[in-house]
């Protein structure tokens, strides 16, 4: 199947008779017959389920659906993209390890990083996603665990050079982890430039109608933990809370990495999405491709435009020739990148102020990347506990202007620019 037939089919195959639309297992619990039944599933014996704070048949579903997009092996939805993002992490590091991040990631991931999973005892190395070979190298420590890194920088719209980076994390036998929100399995498949591990917030393009905050993690199935079992002791030796579960044994490269942030991570920490909210990332998902093909065509329209106004000094969008990341994005994602665009408005942070309040169809909001066209100042809200130095070296000036450029009539949208650009 094509991407765009998974997008409707994936994930749920109704039986004679059954409903066609994934059933909502609104349940906290399910019944079984006999108490050995039951012990099986405690010891990862036989699949199944019995509480809904580890697994739910209606985000299995969903999960299996995203994963077949990404051409995953295994996947699991999260209350949250930064669920997503610290399971993926936090499911092979621990006190006293080390990651080597991309500098400019969504600001809930570098502050989750930065300051939260710091405290935990993990040690974050930022670099540059355009350093070169030396620094990168020079980054990773003995006791690095993971490399991790946005196809598409939130907001800055850097192209991540993704086989570079899984080549210098494989050379460390370490997996690389991309966060891949913003290009969608539509528009680019990281797997297929060797990441090992793929999360989303799925309360962006997936969902796409601001309904439901949602995460998921695939994972590819292809990194050897045993290769390098000596940085994975949580994959490669027993689990004594499983009865001594090997889980990179027992579930496979496949399926190891998700058994255990389900087992592990959703058992002791319960970041589990509502069976109702993944009901509504799959109507999401079902038009995610026709979506996605008009969100980068209108985008590309107004970024044109934007590009010959004279009021705004820079217009930074990956589709435009003269973008510095254009060829990159031509090599992962041909089809188009998505609807965001950041410029600054002429006039610095005053003028971009005035001209905010000045739209009508566009509206001020945190959010990005869903049917409605949306617009933020990043450097007084996401990224506002940054300084200016930091700001500059994830990518997002104190003048940029963030837009995310919505499904509707085009027309509407660059007219409402204009009107609001004119001072
Ligand atoms: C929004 C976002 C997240 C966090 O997701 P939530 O669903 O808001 O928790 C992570 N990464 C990127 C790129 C995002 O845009």
């Amino acid at each position: 199947m094509e991407r765009e037939t998974k997008c409707i089919h994936a994930g749920y195959t109704p039986g004679n008779g059954e409903s066609r639309m994934i059933p909502i297992v609104q349940s906290t619990t399910f019944k079984y017959d006999s108490s050995e039944d039951m012990g099986k599933l405690f010891d990862l014996e036989a699949n199944g389920y019995f509480y809904t704070r580890l697994a739910n048949p209606t985000n299995d579903y969903v999960a299996k659906k995203i994963c077949e997009l990404e051409g995953g092996s295994a996947a699991m939805l999260t209350s949250s993209g930064q669920a997503a993002t610290f399971y993926a992490v936090f499911n092979i590091c621990g006190a006293g390890d080390h990651v080597v991040s991309s500098s400019t990631i969504y600001g809930g991931s570098y502050n989750l990083f930065a300051v939260t999973m710091k405290r935990m005892g993990i040690e974050f190395t930022f670099v540059d996603p355009d350093c070169s070979d030396e620094e990168l190298e020079a980054a990773f420590r003995p006791n690095t665990k993971a490399v991790f890194g946005e196809t598409l920088a939130n907001p800055a719209l850097i192209v991540f050079d993704i086989e570079r980076f899984a080549k210098a994390a494989h050379s460390h036998g370490v997996p690389l982890i991309i966060d891949n929100t913003f290009a969608t399995p539509i528009n680019c498949r990281p797997i297929e430039w060797g990441a090992d591990i793929v999360t989303h917030s799925t309360t962006k393009y997936m969902d796409g109608h601001d309904a439901s905050v949602g995460g998921c993690i695939v994972d590819s199935g292809k990194f050897d933990w045993f290769a390098h079992a000596d940085k994975f002791p949580g994959l490669t030796t027993p689990d004594e809370s499983y009865h001594g579960v090997v889980y990179a044994e027992k579930f496979g490269l496949e399926g190891a990495f998700i058994t255990k942030a389900t087992a592990q991570l959703m058992r002791d920490l319960g970041s589990i999405q509502a069976p109702m909210n993944a009901y509504l990332i799959n109507l999401g998902l079902e038009s995610l491709h026709v979506r996605m093909e008009r969100h980068c065509a209108n985008a590309q329209k107004v970024a044109e435009f934007l590009e010959a106004h004279e009021n705004v000094t820079w217009v930074n969008y990956p589709g435009l020739p003269g973008n510095k990341y254009y060829e990159r994005a031509q090599k992962y994602m041909p089809k188009g990148t998505c609807g965001v665009i950041s410029f600054g408005v002429k006039g610095g942070r005053p003028a971009a102020e005035k001209f905010m309040g000045k739209l009508k169809v566009a509206m001020i909001a945190t959010h990005v990347a869903d049917a409605h066209t949306c617009i933020l100042h990043p450097a007084s809200a996401t990224h506002r506990q940054m300084n200016d130095e930091e700001l500059i070296a994830a990518g997002v000036g104190p003048d940029l202007v963030r837009l995310s450029v919505g499904i509707e009539n085009v027309n509407d949208i660059i007219a409402d620019l204009e009107q609001a650009l004119e001072f």
